[in-house]
């Protein structure tokens, strides 16, 4: 059996604050505001990952009131998040992530985000692939004051 999941996130861009996208740190003149440390893609993948499986959403492990997640490494709550998903009897088939932001380009920095997500969530790295849009000037988005993750993961039943 295989099952897909769709996570979402969106995050205020700020100056002073740092661009992560799957932890990897990007240099840009803004970074993603937020109570954790504002990992977009990780956000995005935490959702795709539990909805695939089936087991809830990132508000629910992982609550914003609670202070043990201000500044929290996005990416070891990922780890947390497919831990539930891999003992529930489920490997990741494949994701696929569409980042976009006006600000700073991803490709240069796309190999390394892929390794990253591979290890967190134990695929190859072939079996994950992000793609940085842009939204043209358009919205808030498109004036670099927000950064959109967009996350699809295919889990297979073990
Ligand atoms: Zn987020």
């Amino acid at each position: 059996m295989v099952r897909i999941g769709l996570g979402r996130d969106l995050h205020r861009l700020a100056p002073g604050r740092r661009f992560l996208l799957a932890g990897v740190e990007i240099p840009c003149e803004k970074g993603e505001l937020g109570h954790s440390d504002s990992d977009a893609l990780a956000h995005a993948l935490i959702d795709a990952v539990l909805g695939a499986a089936g087991i809830g959403d990132i508000g629910e492990l992982f609550p914003d009131a609670d202070p043990t997640y201000r500044g929290a490494d996005s990416m070891l709550l990922l780890k947390t998040a497919f831990d539930r998903v891999k003992s529930g009897g489920w490997r990741v088939v494949n994701v696929d992530c569409v980042v976009t932001c006006e600000t700073p380009k991803i490709l240069p920095y796309r190999e390394k985000i892929r390794a990253a997500l591979a290890g967190a969530l134990e695929a190859d790295a072939g079996a994950i692939m992000v793609k940085g849009k842009t939204n043209e000037g358009m919205d808030a988005i498109g004036q670099g004051n927000a950064v959109e993750v967009l996350a699809v993961c295919l889990l297979e039943r073990i």
